[in-house]
């Protein structure tokens, strides 16, 4: 596939759960029909025609995997609570309907993410408001009473509408998400609108703008949501006016992140995004894959301050990148102060069971070695390794089957 780990097509297929091989450059894509492959996820290799020998030892992988899972069952309805008692909620990432049956089996607690230009993306025109109440009420529905975070429309980057072209040299530099929406309000407004209409009388709605880069474009955004509100009201629906919150994406809201945090209810960091443009690296391309580094000692740093910096205006804040569904990242958010981790279905039995089976105290201690060290292989290595020493399963504490 082209692309690297936190593109949007390997976020789908981590979501559906199929091993994928993303970023090979030069692949011999018409030499391969007909033959068979093994595709191993995690160390990112693809092989043709396996042997027998290697055949039996993947076959072996994939037994002890469906092990792995009728363990995972098991904890479904445990919580996810650390061995010294200390919860931490573990919320899902949403886009397509299948995504909304895996998450209850492994037993989220909300949504904490759900793509709504997913829906959008299987269109052939814009969904129009009934559509949209539609598809977003049954979300709502399926999870209710449990919260669910609905992003406003997320377009551009690499999240093409096929009925919308974008032509740009720096598409990620570019118009997305939010810059769009109040670009085109009408757009924006019919979506609100849609997703209000869709909470009446279940009240599990928040409302979630992405790619925000100023307080101005938060004004404006509460603003047409509140307008929105009212002319419902005006219309007698009883609605209630959901929780608002923000994605911190952009390397500037980490600099006004008191300011923006007292605007809103609630802040989550989309880490796929932050990584990329704090480290200025394309998550999409394989090239430059090496230097996208959720262990880079500035990418923690901020991490830890925006944890901070939110508790201080007493705000909740999460993460909902990818980086949340990695077990070793979820030890030092947890560390860190983050109130909830949102992630891949998928991924939430992992997480929980390395949590279930480590003390605050120890996540704590790694956290704060992390903190003053200087280079991610030495991070990367003494997280794994600590983890390792306190017992946890090495094969949760390594990959997710995508490289
Ligand atoms: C993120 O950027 O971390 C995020 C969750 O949003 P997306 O991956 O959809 O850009
Ligand atoms: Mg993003």
């Amino acid at each position: 596939m082209r692309g690297s780990r936190t593109s949007h097509l390997a976020i789908l297929a981590r979501a559906i759960g199929i091993p994928t091989v993303m970023g090979i450059l030069d692949f011999p894509w018409q030499q391969m029909d007909g033959q068979e492959l093994i595709v191993d996820g995690y160390q990112g290799r693809v092989y043709t025609n396996p042997p027998e020998r290697l055949r039996k030892r993947f076959a072996s992988i994939i037994a002890e995997e469906e092990a792995l899972n009728r363990e995972f069952e098991k904890l479904r309805d445990e919580p996810c609570e650390t061995k010294d008692s200390y919860r931490l909620p573990l919320w899902v990432n949403t886009g397509l309907m299948t995504d909304v049956f895996r998450s209850l089996d492994r037993g989220a607690e909300g949504v904490g993410l759900y793509r709504s230009e997913v829906p959008f993306q299987l269109n052939e025109r814009f969904p129009s408001e009934e559509e949209q109440r539609q598809i977003y009420r049954e979300q709502l529905q399926a999870f209710h009473p449990l919260p669910v975070t609905m992003r406003t429309l997320d377009i551009g980057g690499d999240k093409p509408l096929s009925y919308f072209p974008i032509t740009e040299d720096n598409p990620y530099l570019g118009w997305r998400g939010i810059r769009v929406s109040l670009d085109h309000p009408e757009i924006f407004l019919v979506q609100i609108r849609g997703m209000l209409k869709a909470s009446a009388g279940l009240n599990n709605l928040r409302i979630m703008l992405p790619m925000i880069t100023s307080i101005s474009e938060i004004n404006t955004a509460i603003t047409l949501i509140h307008r929105a509100h009212e002319e419902l009201l005006e219309d007698k629906l009883d609605i209630k006016l959901p929780a608002i919150g923000v994605m911190i994406e952009i390397p500037a809201t980490v600099y006004q992140i008191r300011e923006i945090a007292r605007l809103v209810d609630f802040l989550s960091v989309g880490s796929n995004d932050l990584t990329q443009y704090l480290l200025a690296v394309d998550r999409n391309n394989p090239r430059v894959a090496k230097l996208y580094q959720s262990f880079h000692p500035a990418l923690l740093r901020a991490l830890d301050w925006i944890a901070k910096e939110c508790h201080k205006e007493g705000k909740m804040v999460s993460v909902c990148g990818e980086m949340a569904g990695d077990p070793c990242a979820a030890v030092l958010l947890m560390a860190m102060g983050y109130d909830m981790l949102s992630m891949n279905a998928n991924n939430i039995p992992r997480v929980k069971s390395v949590i279930r089976n480590i003390r605050l105290e120890d996540a704590r201690n790694i956290h704060a070695n992390v903190m003053k060290m200087t280079s991610t292989a030495e991070i990367t290595d003494y997280v794994e390794n600590t983890l390792e020493k306190l017992g946890i399963n090495p094969r949760f504490i390594k990959g997710q089957n995508i490289h």
